[in-house]
């Protein structure tokens, strides 16, 4: 038996020993192209030379300087990278490890806005009943997954949860996309007035949904509606773009595309785009000049914060970005996906929705697309779909959250942003063959 707690504990996954561009290569020779970038991470795809010298440059020069004694050269320039290219207002980078931990920052930056600022009586967050941020303590509290949060649920903060924005689910038919966006921010509006606005911190919401429900985008004026109720009641915004930002809807953040900034936003994932660990935070002006005027310091720190190889590496990802032109190629091939994924699935009678934006696309599967219905979660489709595609050489991310207590099965598509026209057929019909095999097996 293995020594490693595997995620599914009693089975022990392939080992894989290698990788090139979109392939991972597997102990026993076998080869899966990485249609998921493993959870919307490699978005430059396996080995790629200039981030692998970036990464075996840093670690033989600086490998190591604890951010309590130093910056380092990486550090300062990975921050005025994104700073350059950041939403309006945003000047200001904490790096961490990754995604939870970003989220986890970001909620103690809040807070601790509101302490030097005079307002300690801000304590409640407030975030989406369809979301994830992360699986550490603060994270999961404010995360909506409700099957992930229940074991721990007595450790859990106190957080408050409102509707999401999932139009396919939610939105009255004979309702407009703006009706609809209105009525969620009302919503928002009125959970802030109950809990009494000067009690408020923030609110934290995914700009596009990922691992609960699969590439999930807002309605059109939904985030400026939400921004203009945080700004009524000086309640922070705070984005978690870990997975939906660093390029993977076609623009570097995915609240470009909403025409709003936040206050605070959390990335992660394609920042490192897994060679490194590497997340941050960013945050605006007024939050840093808050703690410059108290305090001096933010109270939160980990011994890895600001690595040094990380940040390199991160350095080399977004120099790549900008240099291979790569977000055209997103906005390109997220368009062919979305348009093969219509012609190979779109008249399954199971498919109930094919959605996303940018590399960032999801197949909703349902029992019955005139009402909605989901499978019974016990079937575990989207698992079957899985491995139905890992044994076609095919890595696909599924996903079976709850929303508002419906079960849905979701698969979620985020291949590494290199990818072409050719790569995008043969995922799209490696993928049709492996949901048609796993509904014919629940089917039976
Ligand atoms: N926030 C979002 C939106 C995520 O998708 C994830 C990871 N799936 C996290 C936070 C947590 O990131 P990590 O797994 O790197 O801790």
């Amino acid at each position: 038996m293995s020594h490693v707690l595997h995620r599914a504990a009693r089975a022990k996954p392939p080992t894989a020993v290698r990788a090139q561009g979109l392939v991972i290569e597997d102990k026993e020779g076998r080869r899966y192209l990485d249609a998921s970038g493993g959870a919307a991470v490699s978005c430059l795809g396996h080995g790629h030379p200039r981030v692998v010298e970036a990464v075996r440059h840093q670690a033989g020069t600086l490998a190591f300087a604890h951010t309590g004694f130093f910056t380092s050269e990486p550090a300062e320039q990975l921050a005025d990278l994104l700073i350059g290219q950041a939403p309006a207002g945003i000047d200001q980078v904490y790096f961490t490890c990754g995604g939870s931990e970003s989220v986890e920052a970001a909620l103690k930056l809040a807070r601790q806005y509101f302490v030097e600022t005079g307002q300690p009586q801000r304590r409640h967050f407030i975030a989406r009943r369809q979301s994830y941020h992360g699986n550490t303590l603060g994270a999961l509290a404010v995360g909506g997954n409700m099957w992930r949060r229940e074991p721990y649920a007595p450790l859990l903060m106190e957080a408050h949860h409102v509707a999401p924005c999932f139009a396919y689910r939610f939105k009255e038919e004979a309702e407009s996309e703006e009706a609809y966006g209105a009525r969620l921010a009302d919503e928002l509006e009125a959970k802030i007035r109950e809990l009494g606005p000067e009690t408020v911190a923030a609110f934290v919401a995914e700009t596009v949904v990922g691992a609960t429900a699969g590439a999930v985008p807002p309605v059109a004026g939904y985030f400026r509606r939400v921004r203009e109720v945080c700004d009524r009641h000086g309640v922070l915004l705070i984005l978690d773009e870990v997975m939906s930002g660093m390029g993977r809807t076609g623009t570097l953040h995915a609240c470009e595309q909403e025409g709003i900034a936040p206050d605070i936003m959390t990335i992660a994932k394609g920042l490192g785009a897994g060679y490194q660990p590497i997340g941050a935070v960013l945050f605006s002006r007024r939050i840093m000049e808050a703690l410059l005027a108290g305090s001096g310091a933010f109270m939160h720190g980990h011994t890895y914060n600001g690595h040094p190889v990380a940040c390199a590496a991160g350095v080399a990802v977004l120099e790549t970005l900008r240099e291979e032109n790569l977000l055209e190629n997103v906005r390109a091939m997220g368009e062919l996906m979305q348009s093969r994924l219509d012609a190979r699935l779109g008249q399954n009678p199971h498919v109930g929705d094919i959605r996303g934006r940018g590399l960032f696309r999801a197949v909703e599967l349902v029992a019955d697309r005139e009402s909605k219905a989901c499978f019974d979660p016990a079937l575990k489709l989207n698992a079957r779909i899985k491995a139905e595609a890992m044994q076609r050489g095919l890595m696909v991310y599924p996903m079976g959250g709850t929303v508002d207590g419906r079960q849905g099965d979701h698969v979620l598509l985020a291949p590494p942003f290199i990818v072409g026209p050719s790569d995008v057929e043969t995922i799209v019909e490696r993928l049709g063959e492996a949901v048609e095999a796993a509904l014919a097996s629940v089917q039976r």
